[in-house]
């Protein structure tokens, strides 16, 4: 497909932004060629500027579950910005946001903020706030935002289980900042073990993605949530749930729906963001009415947002949630099963060794003879050449994938027969391109 267009906007936003992006994975560094510069979104479909057309299986990282523009969120969205943009007061949308929250999730309070990052940052700071311990652990490969202590990697002492603090993972952020992390694998249970054996009694919280998304699909193992819930309860820190990916998305209730709910534990904190946005910039800590009594002006620990509850994203936030009815999953679902089982059988029809991994309706395609994937380790394995190909063997024909191999595939409730078809009618040329 032509695209001049967007490589004269993408000239023109380097000169003007560091690689041409706000945000990194944006700028098709994993894949190259071109980002295309959307200029509209419609249902499945989105369109760039030079007019043309993709399904779209990223859906803004996961918020668009009923697809863009839905025409009663747009109705909703209209109504608010006419009534005026900001007023830095208590309005009522704020309030009706928070109880669907309440109504779907374990979560007895919750604060409004306007992202995934200030979400888990303040549930962290509140984590210690509340336990007066500063260690914070976490998992190689799951993302919580671009916070400080959060942006470190495993140091080498967990190569040989020995547990060490993490190492900081980018420059800027300083070491004494990442030092306060633990880092272990995904799905270990002897290293969780090992870790609060070693460290436990200044150890704040552990904070994990529900059900990682960022490092591709990596489902928890049974009873892995549960174990981590029940450990941090017998050492005294938060079990902080990450649900900012998952949550009213993979479900109603989102991954809590799928394995709190039915095996009966409640995380302490749970983050929120994405979806509850319905595309604008709201997210949400919540968790426990004592914990969450802490934070200001309630209590001691300091948290504000001169934007938060903004009443344009709460309203979009607010109807998003409304419309997000059992229907609209079950769409979801089926949409998402049917791409994935097409996508791994054009795969193994092309002789390209792959792995399919789901959660609900959150799928990968690991490109990795691997016979699964269960942590950043065995991701990290995988063929990105491969990917690379594929994703612009399916660009060419019209669908819009995550620009990553180490991302989730999104589906929404608006990916009707058509946008379906001509996804599954892609599948097979990519696949052979893969192969290659
Ligand atoms: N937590 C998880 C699990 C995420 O997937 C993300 C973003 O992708 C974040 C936190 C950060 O959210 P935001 O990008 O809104 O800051």
């Amino acid at each position: 497909m032509p695209h001049p267009e967007s490589d004269a906007w993408f000239a023109r936003a380097r000169a003007v932004t560091p690689g041409g992006v706000n945000s990194p994975v944006r700028a098709f560094a994993a894949v190259g060629g071109t980002p295309r510069f959307m200029a509209s979104g419609q249902g499945a479909w989105l369109r760039d500027v030079d007019g043309n057309e993709y399904v779209d299986l990223v859906c803004s990282w996961g918020p668009m579950l009923l697809g863009h523009a839905h025409p009663e969120v747009v109705a909703a969205v209209t109504a608010a910005v006419a009534r005026g943009t900001s007023y830095g007061t208590p309005t009522t949308t704020e309030v009706e946001l928070a109880e669907e929250i309440l109504g779907r999730t374990p979560v007895e309070r919750v604060r409004l903020v306007s992202s995934g990052t200030e979400a888990t940052m303040s549930a962290i700071r509140l984590a210690r706030g509340f336990t007066g311990r500063d260690l914070v652990v976490k998992f190689a490969g799951c993302y919580h935002g671009h916070v400080d202590s959060l942006l470190a990697s495993a140091g080498s002492g967990l190569a040989t289980l020995g547990i060490s603090l993490g190492v900081s993972t980018t420059p800027g952020v300083p070491e004494s900042s990442a030092a306060q992390t633990i880092v272990l694998p995904y799905n270990d249970r002897a290293a969780v073990e090992a870790a609060f054996a070693e460290h436990g009694d200044r150890i704040a919280c552990l904070v994990t993605e529900a059900s990682p998304g960022n490092m591709g699909v990596v489902p928890p193992a049974a009873g892995f949530n549960a174990f981590l819930a029940e450990t941090c309860r017998r050492h005294g820190a938060l079990f902080v749930s990450d649900e900012v990916m998952t949550g009213f998305r993979v479900s109603r209730q989102g991954q809590w729906g799928l394995d709190g709910a039915v095996e009966g534990w409640t995380p302490d904190l749970m983050t929120f963001g994405k979806v509850m946005g319905g595309g604008f910039p709201a997210a949400a800590f919540g968790g426990r009415a004592d914990v969450m009594a802490m934070l200001s002006p309630e209590g001691p620990v300091y948290q504000a947002g001169t934007l938060s509850g903004n009443p344009v994203a709460t309203a979009a936030g607010l109807a998003t949630l409304r419309l997000a009815t059992d229907e609209v999953y079950a769409r979801v679902d089926e949409v998402a099963g049917t791409i994935a089982a097409e996508a791994a059988k054009a795969l193994t029809a092309a002789g390209v060794p792959h792995v399919l991994q789901a959660n609900g309706n959150m799928f990968s395609i690991f490109f990795t003879d691997a016979p699964a994937v269960t942590d950043y380790a065995t991701a990290a394995g995988q063929d990105t050449g491969a990917f690379k190909a594929f994703f612009h063997a399916m660009l060419d024909r019209g669908v819009y994938l995550p620009p990553s191999a180490f991302e989730a595939w999104f589906c929404s409730s608006a990916h009707d027969d058509r946008a379906v078809q001509q996804v599954l009618d892609a599948l097979p040329a990519a696949a052979e391109a893969a192969a290659a």
